[in-house]
């Protein structure tokens, strides 16, 4: 998979929202975004208009980045919520809601979602008591995520656990700060999400 290499708040800085890839940095007034509120480069301050297919593109750009995917992925994941019954855009954002970098850094134990995808790939998480090393694994009611006993002990990671005791979780999973693991109570309904995306966009894109 190819990798995005420039500074990630460019993306923000493009798509004009926070997508929240740099950790606390983006609960601070140090965000670019708070300051520069426009697309970065020369041209950055220019009025555009955008409109139909530009639209569309933009959603599905800002989506797809938000969760740290590239464009394969996102399109098997799109796939995956129109074989689904009910709202195809709905299904779509509960569908990534549900991964587990997202789970992991939702609940506090990375510091984004990227770096939840490099613990996860570093195997240092269990679903239900089984080893995943699958960013892109989805979460099920009832699942249990736990760091392994090894990873457990380790400072950096307690650390981190530390520093986001304090973290607002949403309301479709539970954390016990004791055991340091964390429960799916639910599955993620459209207003478990907060992030600010008109999903029907993005299917309009795909659909054509
Ligand atoms: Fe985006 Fe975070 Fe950078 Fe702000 S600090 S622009 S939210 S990545």
């Amino acid at each position: 998979m190819s990798r995005y290499r420039e500074p990630v708040c460019r993306l923000c800085r493009g798509e004009k929202v926070k997508l929240f890839l740099k950790g606390n940095k983006c609960l601070t007034d140090k965000c670019p975004i708070e300051r520069r509120l426009y697309p970065p480069g020369e041209h950055g301050r220019m009025r555009r208009r955008i409109l139909g297919y530009g639209l569309q593109l933009r959603e599905k750009q800002k989506l797809k980045r938000y969760y740290g995917m590239s464009e394969k992925q996102f399109r098997l994941f799109f796939l995956r919520a129109e074989r689904k019954r009910g709202i195809t855009g709905e299904n779509l954002l509960s569908t990534l809601e549900r991964r587990l970098d997202n789970v992991i850094y939702l609940v506090g134990f990375s510091h984004s979602r990227s770096h939840a995808r490099q613990l996860i790939t570093h195997g240092h998480f269990r679903v239900n008591d089984w080893n995943v090393n699958v960013p892109s694994f989805l979460v099920d009611k009832g699942d249990t995520i736990a760091f392994k006993d090894k990873s457990g002990k380790n400072e950096t990671l307690k650390a981190i656990v530390d520093s986001n005791k304090n973290k607002t979780v949403p309301g479709w999973l539970d954390i016990d700060w004791e055991g340091i693991q964390a429960k799916v109570l639910d599955l993620p309904t459209r207003e478990d999400i907060t992030f600010p995306v008109e999903e029907h966009l993005v299917v309009e894109l795909y659909s054509k």
